[in-house]
């Protein structure tokens, strides 16, 4: 690499990479604050000022930074073998090794796993093999996709559009996605008023219900669905919902798509969310993130051994499976899969996070004491706060732009990085946060809290 300063690096940046998700209005004039370097559960900048990452890379890195393990496994595997093609029937250790992990630690018939090189081609992906399934059944009109308002389910063409935030489809287009179908978040701290939870359960179970009679269930392929939503705001659902979406799925022969890219892989505490919090088994697992702890990108869509059955049988026509990426299976990015999975394994990291997460929230709560904190909620290590300008009413923010951001800029003057989304602030430690990290999070986002109201 050539030799370089921080001033240099500010300005190439700004000349020549184009950053995702990004305010052109003030990026050149502000430019971007370099991650030198990252240790544990905290982060340096250039000027070696240590933060607090309260939000694990980007609800990643859950293992914490620089962990030994993570970065010998990936040393020894690409000093071993670093990649070779994995289509038809070229195979690497790492990778069939870790898909035999993953079908242990999933529930039910989740055995058959599909490497991609994140969430969003894994999403992506699923889509496609979801109305190869239905082909391959003789169903070829059952293609329609329905996903929430405020669900985020990536960034690819297909992806974006199953994504509900409105605030990501300025200026975009959706040319020939008009499968895809939105029906309302489960919102519960929006929910109408005066409607009690169970009530506004039944109301979301029966508006599914009810979409899926309009567009015809002969019509209708799946459902997908984050068990809690991630960037939409952190919206836990009511009680028993994503068990009643489940069975209405099985009721009109919906295929169940459940998006765990944030919340597998011990954010709330468990291996994956669906089956063990909320009591039903999805026919895709969707998984990227925590996987590899974000050392090194990898997806993957798991498969019910139902559904492989069907896409893996000979086919008369056709040929092969037609699909697949130069990435899947990267033998590097799997090493990196066992060495997490083995890690969590060895130092209890899904007991650790059952024990910490339900005392960070409760610290969080004491937030509900400020004028401009509407709502606290989450589940374990997954948090948000949503700030609004009228507590009573409810009345946000927008579309005045700031008060999440405010708070971010106020935290992070205060050696603390928080998640800003809209009106919204997100919290995704790593797992390895304790009780005084939580402590010392709740202490500055009570000071930047304070310092913006
Ligand atoms: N699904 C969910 C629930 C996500 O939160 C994300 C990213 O944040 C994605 C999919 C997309 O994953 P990626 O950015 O790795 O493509």
């Amino acid at each position: 690499m050539r030799s370089y300063t921080n001033a240099d690096v500010k300005r190439l940046d700004i000349e020549h990479f184009i950053h995702p998700y990004t305010d052109f209005a003030t990026f050149r004039q502000e430019g971007s604050q370099i991650t030198a370097s990252a240790s544990g559960v905290h982060i340096f900048d250039e000027e070696g000022r240590k933060y607090l990452d309260g939000i694990a890379g980007l609800w990643c890195v859950n293992l914490g930074h620089g962990r030994r393990e993570l970065v010998d496994a990936i040393a020894h595997q690409a000093a071993t073998m670093q990649y070779y093609n994995p289509f038809g029937h070229s195979t690497n250790v790492p990778a069939a090794l870790l898909a035999a992990e993953l079908a242990e630690l999933l529930p039910g018939s989740l055995n058959h796993v599909f490497y991609t090189t994140g969430g969003s081609t894994a999403n992506d992906l699923a889509i496609r093999m979801v109305h190869h399934y239905f082909n391959r059944l003789g169903k070829p009109n059952k293609k329609k996709i329905i996903a929430r308002v405020d669900a985020y389910h990536g960034s690819t063409y297909v992806t974006a559009q199953l994504t509900g935030i409105h605030a990501t489809k300025y200026g975009f287009d959706s040319v020939g996605q008009d499968f895809i179908h939105h029906i309302s978040a489960a919102n519960s701290y929006r929910r109408p008023a005066g409607m009690s939870e169970a009530a506004y359960c039944d109301h979301l179970v029966q508006e599914f219900e009810d979409r899926i009679l309009q567009l015809g269930p002969d019509n209708v392929a799946a459902f997908i669905a984050e068990p809690i939503m991630g960037a939409g705001g952190v919206l836990v659902a009511p009680d028993g919902y994503h068990r009643r979406m489940h069975a209405i799925c099985r009721k009109y022969g919906l295929l169940y798509i459940a998006d765990e890219v944030v919340t597998a892989f011990g954010r709330l505490g468990e291996w994956s969310a669906s089956e063990a919090l909320y009591g039903y088994v999805p026919d895709i697992m969707i998984l990227a993130k925590g996987l590899t702890s974000g050392y090194i990108p990898l997806g993957a869509a798991v498969f019910s051994s139902e559904f492989y059955d069907v896409i893996a049988s000979p086919q008369c026509e056709g040929g092969q499976l037609t699909l697949g990426f130069t990435y899947s299976g990267h033998a590097v990015a799997c090493a990196a899969g066992l060495a997490t999975i083995e890690t969590m394994k060895r130092d209890g990291l899904n007991e650790h996070v059952r024990v910490v997460g339900p005392a960070f929230l409760k610290a969080l709560e004491a937030l509900n004491a400020f004028e401009i904190v509407g709502d606290v909620r989450g589940s374990h290590l997954m948090c948000g706060i949503e700030l609004v300008k009228d507590k009573v009413a409810k009345r946000s923010f927008a579309p005045t732009v700031g008060s999440a951001h405010q708070v971010f800029l106020a935290c992070r003057e205060r050696g603390l990085i928080v998640r800003p989304i809209g009106d919204k602030i997100v919290l995704s430690p790593p797992l390895i946060f304790t009780e005084e990290h939580c402590q010392e999070t709740v202490r500055i986002l009570s000071e930047a809290i304070s310092a913006v109201s």
